[in-house]
Formats: structure tokens, C-alpha cells, sequence
């Protein structure tokens, strides 16, 4: 086993330091990009941000961040100009963020040479090529503005980036607060998970969540699958799905998934019936089904009553809950059902471990009562389920150095 272990901030003493510190700050934009559609990631990150400004420690803090998918390219639409000002409103009124163009410009760091009570964020780390390209000269000008390096960005960690992981040659290196926390309760969950452990799946393609179907299902008792995965499922049967969505090509690595949960003791649910309908229908709600009186041209879009009533069960009895991606389409209002359920089915269960992660989850829910219940809602989605599948991602083995 790896005897090199990560030191969080709370374990060291980090005092009259520069700190370079990378959070998640991709928050979600309204369509017209000016204004912030939900600041999760911003707030997640406030305990670490106030802990390493703790007056006290005399430190000064440099954070770093992506927004969207520039690639490369300046471009004003991902411009982190509205994340800087968020982020002074939640800090101490005394604070004032400066958003730094371009550091590599600015010469000889001088910005950071500041008046006291000064943070600061340094533009859209993606609109450097080198950074996607964890490119080593780039991870050393990003490294020459600090003394120190945090990690606070548990959702961007699965990427092997500079400022995730080149960076940390060239700086002692330390996890933030919320790093530790999404650690922390994700292993607690997979490592020695008290039983019956049920994983939900859901979401729209299995290639993106095939990884970690490999995984729970070695580890589940049982894995509850819904969504397009689910279709692609139930065509790797031979079970007529009609126009549904699903990946028809990944015949092979379904029928692998269900022969490998055959293996172990894990129980795969899958729906027995549906809400069929058309997804650009608004007026109408779909039609309930058994999955044998599927119509040719049908389309799946959400799980039905009996496999709710199915699943609920499960979900009442289990002491840890694993949950990625929605039962259906539930952009639709007609399509959430299945959702919400799972979704109220977790929040009842008071007395299992719950981790809920994925983007399209979150947004599903995020908007709910009851969040509270749940154990630990991760930031991450592809980060969340790479972790789980591999134990540990790049930007945490780079800071175990
Ligand atoms: P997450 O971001 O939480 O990991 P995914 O990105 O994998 O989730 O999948 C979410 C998408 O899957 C949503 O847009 C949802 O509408 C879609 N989806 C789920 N079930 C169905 C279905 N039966 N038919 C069409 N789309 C579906
Ligand atoms: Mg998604």
C-alpha cells in the first residue's frame, strides 16, 4: 500500500506564505453567461478560503480556476469576471477580490505585492493551452507566484492538468477542507461501507459510466440501474426497447457488466416498467407499461410504479447509498417522477450513509428540501466516479509526494 499520505491545511502551519490555491469554481451560467445560475462550488469552497485568511497567519491567497471549456482561447464568454465579484460577497466585507488578467504579463508578480485584505483570482486558468497539456514550464510560472500550493478542487482532481498536478513539483503541496471532506466521506463509503450497500446509476450514456459499473459491481449488493444505461441494459438482454434511447453498440460491454454482477452476489435492478412518451411533449405526461407490451417505436423516459415500488424497498433498507444520474428525463416535468422518487427514497433513509454526486443530479435536486439528509452531496461528478472506481485520482496522488 501507498505509505505516502496527503496533509491537509489543518494539519500544518502555513503562516506569512504566498498560497496558490486551485478550487472548482465552474460554476453554472445562466444562458446569457453574465450572471451565476447556481454558486455550490463558490460556497464549498468558503471554509478553506476563510481558514487560510485567518488573520493571524499573515498568508495571501492566489486562487486559481477554470470556467467552462475555453480550450485554449480567451474567451470573454468564460471570463471569471463574475466569479470574482460573487466571491468578495461572501467573504468578509473588509476583502476585495482583483481579478488578474494574465498573470504571466503582470511582470515579476508584482500583483502580489498588495495592500492588506487584497484576494486574489487569476483568470480562467483554461485559456492557457499549456494547462490542459500540464505543460512543465507553464506548472513552473504558476509555481514561481507562491510559496505554498493547495488543493481545494476535488471535482477538477481527476484531470492530470497543470494547475491540478504539474504544479505540485514545484511547491510543498497540501488538500484543502473540501478535498479532504469529498475524500473522506467517499472512501468511508466504499472502503468498509456497512451493508447493504446500493448503488444507483442513472444518466444517459453507459460509455461514460461503464468504468464504474465495473466497480460497484464487485462491491454492491445491489445496483439499481435506470436512465439510458438501463435501456442499453435491457437491449443487452434482448428486451425490446423501441426507439429509446440507448447505446446499441455497447451490446457487449452490457452483456460483460451483467455477467460479471451474475459472479458476485450483487442483485442488478433494472426497470420491469416504464413511462413511454415523446420528451418534446410538454402538454401531456407519458404512458405507464410493462416492459413486454413495449410498442415498436416507443421511447423510455422514466422508470414506472412497479419498479419504484421495487426499489423503494431497497433503498429503506440500505446502509450506504451510492447515487449518480437520473432515473429519466427528467428536463421534462412529466419525466422526473422516477427522480424525485429516488431522490425522497434517500432522503427518508436517515440512517444510511448517502453520497450523491454528478451534474445532472445535482441540478436535478438541488433545488429541494431536504438536502440536508443527505450524508455528503459531492462536487464532483467525473471525479466522484473516477474516485470510486480507482481509489484515488491524479491531483490527490500528486499531493501524496
Ligand atoms: P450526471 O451528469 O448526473 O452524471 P448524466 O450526464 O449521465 O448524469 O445523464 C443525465 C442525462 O440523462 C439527463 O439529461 C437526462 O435527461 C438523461 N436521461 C436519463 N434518462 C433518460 C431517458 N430514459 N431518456 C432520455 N434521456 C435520459
Ligand atoms: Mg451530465
Amino acid at each position: 500500500m501507498d505509505q505516502k499520505t496527503i496533509k491537509y491545511i489543518d494539519e500544518v502551519e502555513i503562516k506569512n506564505k504566498t498560497i496558490l490555491l486551485r478550487v472548482d469554481f465552474n460554476v453554472s451560467l445562466n444562458p446569457n453567461h453574465l450572471t451565476i445560475a447556481d454558486d455550490a462550488r463558490i460556497r464549498q469552497s468558503m471554509p478553506t478560503i476563510q481558514y487560510l485568511l485567518q488573520s493571524e497567519n499573515h498568508n495571501k491567497l492566489v486562487l486559481v480556476s477554470h470556467l467552462g471549456r475555453p480550450k485554449g482561447e480567451r474567451l470573454s464568454k468564460f471570463s471569471l469576471h463574475v466569479v470574482c465579484d460573487r466571491l468578495e460577497s461572501y467573504l468578509n466585507s473588509n476583502f476585495k477580490v482583483r481579478l488578474i488578467d494574465n498573470f504571466l504579463t503582470e511582470s515579476d508578480n508584482t500583483f502580489i505585492d498588495q495592500k492588506e485584505h487584497e484576494v486574489f483570482l487569476l483568470e480562467n486558468i483554461r485559456f492557457y493551452p499549456q494547462e490542459e497539456k500540464n505543460d512543465a514550464t507553464f506548472s513552473k510560472q504558476l509555481a514561481a507566484i507562491a510559496d505554498v500550493y493547495v488543493n481545494d478542487g476535488f471535482a477538477v482532481s481527476h484531470r492530470n492538468h497543470a494547475s491540478v498536478v504539474g504544479v505540485t513539483e514545484y511547491l510543498p503541496s497540501y488538500g484543502g477542507l473540501l478535498l479532504k471532506r469529498e475524500i473522506q466521506m467517499i472512501e468511508k463509503a466504499m472502503h468498509k461501507p456497512e451493508k447493504p450497500l446500493v448503488a444507483i446509476i442513472g444518466g444517459a450514456k453507459i460509455s461514460t459510466k461503464i468504468d464504474v459499473l465495473s466497480k460497484l459491481v464487485n462491491v454492491a449488493n445491489y445496483l439499481i440501474v435506470g436512465g439510458g444505461v438501463a435501456n442499453t441494459l435491457l437491449h443487452a438482454q434482448g428486451i425490446n426497447i423501441g426507439d429509446s434511447l440507448a447505446e446499441r453498440d455497447a451490446l457487449k460491454l452490457g452483456q460483460k457488466l451483467l455477467f460479471q454482477a451474475a459472479q458476485h452476489d450483487t442483485t442488478v435492478i433494472l426497470p420491469s416498467d416504464v413511462v413511454i412518451g415523446d420528451p418534446d411533449e410538454l402538454e401531456h405526461g407519458g404512458m405507464v407499461i410493462k416492459l413486454e407490451d413495449m410498442p415498436p417505436y416507443g421511447r423510455i423516459l422514466d422508470i414506472g410504479p412497479e419498479t419504484k415500488a421495487r426499489i423503494g424497498n431497497i433503498i429503506a433498507k440500505a446502509k450506504t447509498i451510492v447515487w449518480n444520474g437520473p432515473l429519466g428525463y427528467f428536463e421534462n416535468i412529466h419525466y422526473r417522477q422516477g427522480t424525485d422518487f429516488m431522490y425522497y427514497a434517500i432522503t427518508n433513509n436517515t440512517d444510511a450513509t448517502s453520497i450523491v454526486g454528478g451534474g445532472d443530479t445535482l441540478a436535478a435536486i438541488s433545488k429541494k428540501e431536504y438536502l440536508d439528509k443527505i450524508t455528503h452531496i459531492s462536487t464532483g461528478g467525473g471525479a466522484m466516479l473516477e474516485f470510486i472506481e480507482k481509489g484515488s485520482l491524479p491531483g490527490i496522488d500528486a499531493l501524496k509526494r
